[in-house]
């Protein structure tokens, strides 16, 4: 079969490498038809199976198996970087970032000759920087746009766009885009960072157990506006300046171009659980505890919930991560970024934050990883 490009998605069992799989090979996509790799570490899950994608089993932070795995792919025109690694600080996280996309990078772009562009994926964190700084460093006002400068505080996204500056020039002709999308709405039990996965897996054992659903944030974050990314709708942006002209160079915001407040959402997902009991809960108590200190010690109880619905098996900390709840949960809300750029150059896709809600909860639903 003719191909007309070749994408190489980094992170394919990811929240966004999932729903690029997915939305890459299909016959309408645009620049299509694609003929797609996809690289992560693990075997490849049995959720992600019917991608019609190459699957390789590659750890990007080892420099000499990616090399011997990726520089034979020879064919790729287009990379999707949508991964990353956690480590305790953010130097380490610069260190460890850095070296994973570099690692793909001198792979891939001396080697495959007819390479045209690489899509990096970052973050919102470009703007109020990472998560321990929020709120204790001088940040930018919301709503942000692509145009403000860096913040003076280390963080990887920084070293990754100075790494994708550096190794793009030294190829002629070969173009970048950056996209900035805020907390994601999507499906993966591989993800680092899976809110609707982790809030179904607390939905669960609250019903399971009969507790009420209570919200593990702040007021702020119950009260005020909240800006999600659809994780198809960053796969849309993506592709679409991989291969459109007017996405060529250029970092882009990527929100679902509406706003929501929690307090609205939280009914939807006790609806979805069929809970009656749910709510901010205790109004009072100033100190709430956290999903973190509430969901110890649960592993037995996630087990049991499995095996009752017969469930795909997974382990309580591959499908709630209990401390990412937490974070984003008590953050405050307003944290705010423009679509103008976006739409200006021509991506006007959009998402209906609530459906988007619901649709991810229904394709966990579906694929049997939450009752
Ligand atoms: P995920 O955590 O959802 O997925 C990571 C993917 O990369 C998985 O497929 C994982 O599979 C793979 N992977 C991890 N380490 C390696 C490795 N060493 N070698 C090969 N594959 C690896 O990624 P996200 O989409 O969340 O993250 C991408 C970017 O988006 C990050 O910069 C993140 O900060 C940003 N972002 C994410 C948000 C979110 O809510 N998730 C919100 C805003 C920004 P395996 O473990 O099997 O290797």
């Amino acid at each position: 079969r003719d191909f007309q490009h070749v994408g190489l998605i980094l992170g394919v069992t990811g929240i966004v490498g999932n729903s690029l799989a997915e939305i890459l090979p299909r016959s309408d996509t645009p620049g299509g038809p694609w003929k797609v790799y996809g690289v992560a570490r693990r075997p490849r899950p049995d959720w992600n199976a019917n991608r019609p994608i190459e699957y390789i089993q590659c750890d990007i932070s080892d420099q000499e198996e990616t090399q011997a795995k990726l520089s034979k792919l020879t064919d790729v025109t287009h990379i999707f970087y949508v991964t990353w690694a956690s480590r305790p600080t953010e130097v380490e996280n610069c260190q460890i970032n850095g070296a994973m996309f570099r690692n793909v990078l001198r792979s891939i772009i001396p080697n495959a000759p007819n390479i045209r562009h690489v899509c990096l994926q970052t973050g919102g964190k470009h703007y109020a920087g990472p998560f321990d700084c929020i709120g204790k460093i001088p940040s930018h006002d919301p709503p942000f746009t692509e145009d403000l400068p860096r913040l003076n505080v280390p963080l990887f996204y920084y070293n990754q766009e100075d790494i994708l500056f550096e190794e793009v020039d030294k190829r002629q002709g070969l173009t970048w885009s950056i996209h900035r999308p805020c907390g994601i709405f999507g499906f993966s039990p591989h993800s680092l960072m899976n809110i609707v996965g982790t809030l179904c897996v607390y939905a669960a054992i609250c019903k399971h157990e009969g507790f009420p659903l209570l919200f593990p944030g702040t007021k702020e974050t119950w009260e005020g506006f909240s800006e999600y990314s659809d994780a198809d709708l960053i796969a849309e942006q993506e592709i679409w300046a991989a291969v459109d002209p007017n996405g060529r160079n250029e970092a882009f915001n990527c929100t679902n171009g509406d706003v929501f407040k929690w307090k609205h959402l939280w009914k939807v997902l006790a609806e979805q659980f069929e809970i009656e009991n749910y709510g901010f809960g205790d109004e009072k108590g100033s100190e709430r505890v956290g999903l973190e200190e509430v969901m110890k010690g649960k592993e037995n109880v996630w087990e049991e919930i499995v095996r009752e619905n017969q469930l795909q098996p997974t382990k309580l900390n591959e499908v709630a991560v209990w401390s990412f709840a937490d974070t984003v949960m008590n953050l405050g809300a307003g944290y705010l970024v423009s679509m103008n750029k976006s739409k200006e150059h021509g991506f006007l896709g959009f998402r209906n934050s609530k459906n988007s809600f619901v649709t991810w909860i229904g394709r966990l639903k579906s694929h049997r990883i939450v009752p």
